[in-house]
């Protein structure tokens, strides 16, 4: 909650940065009852309303004290682009001028958003276009939620938000507080209402925040795995430097515990000549017996500079056979949205922190006012 940069009028609270227990103590904090919360959630979140004056079960003075001290506010959308194929890619800005993607991806039985959790990533993996744009800072709860909210706003009541990725930009486990709140609201019956299955936290692997996240989140798991060597996956996913593959698995391992048949998404990106030979193969099926796992392909999305290609159709197609063959349910992500650079890998954002800038901007407002 204390990631973003306070807003121009710091006294108000933004109410989306609280999941319900959150907003129970605030509430206790201010004298009230602590069911004022479920009240708010379901109208922030189930009727969509943001004017605290329309909460009609809650008492006028509470409505009053709400409109001076609080607000509702989610990143707002700036710019759409819709791909020939559906997806929806929104450029969302917060208050303070920094800007986020999200990307909805819609399908015959479901509907995902893919979500960001950090503006930039830290993470520097070589074949995704976000590390090339490095960190700018963490996404407060209020702007990961708030892209949940404003795309279902956008979308209206007849298409629905089914499932939540966060494999947006970021890495959700290093802003970990804000992503548990807000999935917390994703899955809570007073919010969203999300079955756990429908919401799914990837990792590129940090390893204490995944033992942390079993313990307090049970939401379906997928890890960046790309390697099944620490030699290749040290240059592929750096972080593994820090956390080799052996305690990579044995987190995994930990997750799985967590309920009987529960599996965990292996992700893993075909690069031509890198990793996408027979032996990786198997040294997959070696690693992947270990754990309950499900595997997903997904075909390497070009960017600018990339050292990188895609593998060709017959080698993902033959390390897909090896896989199935073995007892691995394995799929081929499609790619969505690359003619709108909303494909795995391309959400660069426009970064750059405008928000002092802003900041200055408004008290020059202000002043002029006064
Ligand atoms: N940091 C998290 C979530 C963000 S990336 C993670 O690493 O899991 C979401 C997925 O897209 C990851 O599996 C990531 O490795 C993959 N990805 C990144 N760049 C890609 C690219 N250029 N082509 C295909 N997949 C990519």
């Amino acid at each position: 909650m204390n990631s973003a940069p306070a807003p121009a009028n710091a006294a108000s609270i933004n109410l989306l940065d609280f999941d319900r227990k959150g907003l129970g103590a605030f509430f206790v904090e201010h004298g009230e009852k602590p069911f004022r919360a479920t009240q708010l959630l379901k109208w922030i979140y189930q009727e969509g309303v943001d004017d605290f004056e329309a909460m009609t079960n809650l008492s006028k003075p509470l409505r009053a004290w709400l409109t001076a001290h609080c607000r509702i506010e989610a990143p707002e959308i700036v710019l759409e682009q819709q791909a020939s194929d559906g997806t929806c890619k929104w450029v969302l800005e917060t208050h303070c001028g920094n800007r986020v993607e999200t990307v909805f991806i819609p399908e015959e039985s479901r509907g995902t958003l893919c979500v960001s959790s950090q503006i930039g990533c830290a993470l520097a993996c070589s074949f995704c276009s976000t590390a090339q744009q490095g960190f700018n800072r963490n996404l407060a709860t209020s702007e990961i939620i708030g892209q949940v909210l404003a795309a279902q706003k956008r979308l209206g009541s007849e298409r629905k938000i089914t499932n939540v990725v966060m494999m947006g930009m970021g890495e959700p486990l290093l802003n970990f507080d804000n992503v548990v709140a807000a999935m917390n609201l994703m899955m809570d019956d007073f919010a969203f209402g999300l079955s756990k299955r429908r919401v799914t936290l990837s990792t590129s692997g940090v390893v204490p925040a995944m033992y942390r996240l079993t313990e307090v989140c049970d939401v379906s798991l997928a890890v960046s795995l790309h390697a099944v060597r620490d030699e290749l996956r040290d240059q592929l996913v750096p972080i593994n430097k820090k956390y080799p593959l052996s305690e990579l698995m044995e987190a995994c391992r930990d997750n799985a515990k967590l309920a009987p048949r529960r599996t965990i998404t292996f992700e893993y990106v075909m690069l031509d000549g890198i990793n996408d030979s027979p032996e990786d193969a198997k040294g997959l099926i070696e690693l992947l017996s270990t754990v309950p796992s499900k595997l997903n392909l997904i075909p390497f999305n070009p960017f600018p500079n990339s050292p990188y290609r895609c593998s060709s159709n017959n080698r993902i197609n033959l390390f897909k056979t090896m896989l199935n063959e073995a007892g691995i349910v394995t799929t081929v992500r499609k790619t969505r949205g690359d003619d709108i650079d909303a494909a795995c890998g391309q959400l660069v954002g426009k970064v750059k922190d405008r928000s002092r800038r802003h900041l200055k901007l408004k008290a020059a407002e202000n002043e002029r006012a006064a």
